[in-house]
């Protein structure tokens, strides 16, 4: 008796688990209404120009962001006005949990669901209605940091971590892994080659048909990097570098077989 009642608690519990992730995968991708997007900084850096920096910010600084998702939603046949609002909250200091750099399987999924439990609290913390998809971008001063870790998107539990560098000068570039996260959370996945970075062919290209190939000149959000030739590969500078291509277009479902 004991052991069936355990084992239909733990099917109910996988059960909304199951029906909370399709959910959300049909509700942030039907494309019929405006989909919120909250862009939560925190504060890691220790200096006084960089933490100026983060508490600095405005919503102009992610405006950007919004405006790159909104264009390409409409050239890729979304019909609403707004497709994408996209809104800077105020700085959290509670930093993310971490993910164990070699962690297992139940590591990783102990901390996806620490994630998920802390952004519920940092939103509830705000104050302001909460959106559906949340992204925490961890600032790092870079007269320190030359590199960082890697962020991420997910679309189970709809949430992103961005590692990105608290400097005016750098702001352009956030907003390129801001929104390449914010797709992950959509369904979109990685359109280049983890060992080498280069963009993968032709679905990280922007311009495969491009004759000749190279060089290009233009960035797949989702391949991060666009192709000077065979082996050398640049990061934009900006959004105004980069295009939303067919293939992840297809993946989050503006567009359809
Ligand atoms: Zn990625």
């Amino acid at each position: 008796m004991w052991r069936k009642l355990r084992i239909a608690i733990l099917l109910l519990i996988l059960g909304i688990a199951a029906w909370s992730n399709f959910y959300d995968r049909l509700s942030t991708t039907d494309w019929d209404e405006t989909l919120y997007v909250g862009i939560f900084p925190i504060d890691e850096a220790d200096n006084e120009t960089a933490r100026e920096y983060i508490h600095g910010l405005e919503n102009n600084q992610v405006a950007g962001i919004e405006e790159f998702l909104n264009s390409e939603a409409r050239r890729n046949g979304v019909a609403i006005a707004r497709p994408f609002s996209i809104e800077l909250y105020p700085p959290v200091t509670e930093p993310p949990p971490m993910r164990a750099a070699d962690g297992n399987v139940f590591q990783d999924m102990w901390w996806s669901l620490k994630l998920r439990l802390y952004a519920r609290r940092a939103v509830r913390a705000s104050g302001r209605p909460p959106p559906q998809i949340r992204i925490f971008v961890i600032y790092h001063d870079p007269t320190f940091n030359r590199s960082v870790p890697h962020s991420v998107g997910m679309q189970k539990g709809l949430v992103g971590v961005v590692h990105a560098f608290a400097h005016r000068g750098m702001t352009r570039t956030n907003n390129v892994v801001i929104a390449h996260e914010i797709l992950h959370t959509l369904g979109a996945s990685d359109k280049y080659d983890a060992e080498t970075l280069a963009p993968l062919f032709p679905i990280g290209f922007a311009e495969p048909d491009l004759d000749p190939l190279y060089p290009q000149s233009l960035a797949e959000i989702m391949a991060g990097r666009y192709a000077i030739d065979s082996r050398t590969f640049e990061m934009p500078e900006s959004l105004d570098e980069v295009l939303v291509g067919p293939a992840t277009a297809l993946e989050i479902r503006w567009t359809h077989l």
